[in-house]
């Protein structure tokens, strides 16, 4: 008898999610069995979900913000056992044996990398992700969530978390350099955090000033409208980084206005439109146009220690699996104070 458990699953790029059984594989001798506890919703799965970024399969369960209990373990895992609390991001799998695996970014393996969701898997299957009740991976794509966190405010750390983690470390966020970060959102209010929880001094950038107060909470000094030109024009020229998690297209040339000399602006956001920048804005004061993509799972690890030694979970907002659509256009519509995670108890039950 195959293994099912209830999953969330989208038929189609404009349909509901349906409740379904979903099959996950046998352990294999280093896989592990996790039972789901809680599980954020990423902007990354409502672009893949409406195939706003092409190749999509459905039926499709998202999901790779995933925090749980191990349930089961094959003979041969060593890492966990039956009972410990883990985490899985964004990658299931990688052939750990290239230049890129060993130097800690599976998530550029050349074999490639499989996804945790709506990827080939090495076995021919297309993955299928967290909006479920249990799910099987490689024991090495586990991380371990220390106990100081809750495993709901942590789920988000998997995706969010690593995300504007990774690249503030790579650029020297902390003492004495400024950080804006653009958008606050799900990775955004976790960049706030992060690079505030480094020593950096933060700001954010947001639409309008709804957010202002939240983001002081989160751990910025000064928050600015970008729909406020007076206010755009006095940052100009003062950020050594500039954190950009804007899920939609933005004028890239307005924001490497407010870099410092030798500043850079790091992408992480995924809209599909094209950056329209002059080479003279970015040669002018040597500015660095960056991206970023996720993190490998060693810094993963790391960054999900950071956040317990310095008491760092995201901010969540709970939802039962029937809450699920309306949560993806509250997303959308900016309406998410910071990420929706899906108690997964109520899937199916
Ligand atoms: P989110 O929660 O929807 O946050 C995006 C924020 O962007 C919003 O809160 C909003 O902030 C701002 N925004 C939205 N529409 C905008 C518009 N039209 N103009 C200007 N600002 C707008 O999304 P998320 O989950 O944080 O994901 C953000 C992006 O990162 C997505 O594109 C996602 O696919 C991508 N992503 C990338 C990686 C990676 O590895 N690089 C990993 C995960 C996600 P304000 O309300 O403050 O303006
Ligand atoms: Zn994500």
């Amino acid at each position: 008898m195959p293994r099912t458990t209830p999953a969330l699953a989208a038929p189609g790029p404009s349909q509901p999610f349906q409740t379904v059984e979903l099959e996950r594989r046998d352990l294999r001798d280093d896989d592990i069995l996790i039972d789901i506890a809680y599980v954020g919703i990423c902007h990354s799965d409502i672009h893949t979900v409406r195939d706003e970024w092409g190749a999509a399969h459905y039926p499709m369960t998202p999901g790779h913000e995933i925090a749980g209990v191990v349930a089961a373990v094959g003979p041969g895992v060593t890492r966990h056992k039956v009972g410990d609390r883990v985490g899985v991001g964004c990658m299931v799998d990688s052939c750990g044996e290239c230049e890129e695996c060993k130097d800690g970014f599976e998530q550029f393996c050349t074999k490639p990398a499989v996804f945790t969701y709506n990827t080939p898997a090495y076995d021919g299957s297309i993955t299928q992700g967290g909006y479920a009740r249990q799910i099987v991976v490689t024991e090495r794509f586990a991380l371990k969530i220390p106990d100081a966190l809750g495993l709901d405010v942590a789920a988000p750390l998997l995706c969010a978390g690593i995300t504007t983690y990774s690249p503030l470390r790579r650029w020297g966020a902390g003492p004495g350099t400024k950080v804006a970060v653009v958008g606050v959102g799900g990775l955004g209010h976790m960049g706030v955090k992060l690079a505030a929880a480094l020593g950096a001094t933060v700001s954010t950038i947001s639409r309008t000033m709804d957010k202002a107060d939240d983001a002081r909470a989160l751990g910025s000094t000064e928050h600015i409208a970008s729909s406020d030109e007076s206010a755009m024009r006095a940052a100009r020229r003062s950020f050594d980084i500039i954190l950009n998690t804007v899920s939609a297209d933005l004028d890239m040339e307005a924001y490497l206005a407010l870099l410092r000399p030798n500043g850079v602006m790091v992408n992480v956001g995924l809209p599909t439109s094209r950056y329209a920048v002059r080479p003279g804005v970015l040669v002018g004061r040597n500015k660095v146009l960056a991206g970023s993509n996720i993190g490998g799972l060693a810094q993963t690890q790391e960054m999900l220690d950071f956040c317990a030694e310095h008491g760092i979970g995201a901010t969540i907002e709970m939802i039962g699996a029937d809450e699920v659509d309306t949560a993806y256009d509250n997303v959308v519509a900016g309406k998410v104070r910071y990420r929706y995670v899906i108690d997964t108890s109520t899937i199916g039950g």
